[in-house]
């Protein structure tokens, strides 16, 4: 697809009111379906398909969506009265420069589909070293606890990552985020979690909060193991009275894994009570190898997402569809793939009326793979999801699970304009393993495509 490069690189710095016109999209989905259901039980239809059509963005944001024919007559309404409430705020926010020329640029995609950019909710992006070895281990029949006895697991990574210096592990991150935006991901969580220490929990933060090219939201998981010669209780003290303090400033969410043998749910409400009284988004690791009931126990927190869920009951789900209007169920099946687990009941969850989302959960010890191709080709074959639930999944009901509702994950008015082309239709999404028909990526009205080309 021959992409006309004439978008400027960085529009919110732009302080002239101009804006782009995208023409020559042949299929657009807006997902505005999908947004206004706020992603519970997603259809066809919900996609928001718009034929012919364009988008104009102002500041980053997207101003109108429609049928390009319609465009001549939308640009005259929206040089006067604009419409939609981000629309009034503009009103407001430029009323010193409202009688200015508003000038446009013009940016052909001629692409086949153009959809918002996926989101990936759930990663531990940042770390050094890999755990290769325990994947023959793991093959051959060995648990576990055999691994970790042998000096495996987590603590092998932390021990390599608290060796690893600021700028090795940047490197790793980038080369990483890079190819999830290849793959067209616009918006990655990453998670610390490989430093159990204040000073390389906060260094794995800083770390992810420098990665360019996607939009980076981060998560303190300092409670993901207890480091060597720790209790849990102990460890999980010093967690909340040193670390949750210090971390608010370098993440917006906090995380726990809950699971026997890591941290219990008494310990889980102590640790979100206080990062909540400091302002963090709560999220969890919850009932994935055995069923801790932490799911249902953290919804009833509040907390924005529960994720993995694979353990959780009958009851589980029907709680967790009545309490949808606050948490989103994150399933990762690439690790129940690699862990050679079931996976979780995401198609019951659906048709209960929860909201479910997607990701890798990259992290080099139970999912190894960056590759969103093969998260959404297992959500179809093993959890038996439509292709309209998984496109949602990994789109706004990701932002869903990271807060971002009200920003990204559909392409309509007021939303960043986060858009991926396609030289294909939409069905050639999730059905190759490791096939990506991404041709085009686009964060904030931004073409950031030729840094993904770098790769
Ligand atoms: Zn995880």
């Amino acid at each position: 697809m021959a992409l006309k490069k004439s978008a400027p690189r960085n529009l919110t710095s732009r302080s002239s009111a101009s804006r782009i016109v995208f023409r020559s999209i042949k299929k657009l989905y807006t997902l505005s379906g999908v947004h206004q259901k706020d992603g519970l039980r997603p259809t066809p239809e919900d996609l928001g398909l718009i034929e012919k059509a364009a988008i104009v963005v102002e500041d980053g944001k997207i101003l109108w969506v429609g049928e390009e024919r319609k465009l001549k007559s939308a640009l005259k309404g929206l040089s006067d009265a604009r419409v939609g409430k981000y629309n009034q705020k503009y009103s407001q926010k430029n009323s010193q420069k409202s009688n200015q020329k508003i000038k446009y640029q013009d940016v052909q995609l001629n692409a086949e589909t153009v959809l918002p950019g996926f989101i990936d909710p759930h990663t531990h992006l940042i770390f050094a070293g890999d755990r290769r070895n325990e994947f023959e281990m793991r093959n051959a029949g060995a648990t576990y606890q055999e691994i970790a006895s042998k000096g495996g697991g987590i603590r092998s990574t932390v021990r390599q990552t608290r060796a690893a210096t600021s700028r090795q592990l940047l490197d790793l991150g980038q080369e990483r985020a890079n190819r999830l935006l290849r793959q067209g991901v616009t918006t990655v969580e990453i998670k610390s979690g490989y430093g159990l220490t204040e000073v390389d929990e906060l260094k794995i933060l800083q770390t992810a909060r420098k990665i360019k090219g996607p939009r980076v939201i981060t998560t303190f998981l300092g409670p993901h193991a207890v480091p060597e010669g720790k209790t849990a209780d102990s460890y999980l003290e010093e967690v909340i009275r040193v670390m949750l303090p210090k971390a608010r400033k370098f993440a917006d969410r906090a995380d726990m894994f809950i699971e026997s043998g890591y941290f219990s749910i008494s310990q889980a409400r102590r640790y979100f009570e206080a990062a909540r009284a400091l302002g963090f988004q709560i999220t969890g690791h919850a009932d994935q190898m055995t069923r801790t009931g932490a799911s249902v126990e953290l919804a009833r927190m509040k907390a924005t997402s529960v994720d993995h869920c694979v353990q959780i009951s009958e009851p589980d789900i029907q709680e967790l569809a009545r309490l949808s209007s606050g948490t989103t169920c994150v399933c990762l099946p690439t690790s129940d793939f690699y862990l050679k687990m079931k996976y979780p009941p995401a198609r019951a969850l659906i048709d209960s009326g929860a909201r479910v989302a997607l990701a890798t959960d990259f992290n080099p010890g139970t999912s190894p793979s960056l590759d969103i191709s093969l998260v959404g080709i297992l959500a179809r074959l093993e959890m038996r999801l439509s292709l309209p639930e998984v496109i949602a999944a990994l789109t706004f009901n990701a932002s869903r699970a990271l807060g971002l509702e009200k920003d990204i994950g559909a392409l309509v008015p007021g939303f960043i304009s986060d858009f991926i082309c396609l030289d294909q239709p939409l069905e050639s999404l999730f059905y190759d393993v490791g096939y990506h028909p991404v041709r085009g990526v686009f964060r904030g009205g931004c073409d950031v495509t030729p840094f993904a080309s770098q790769l």
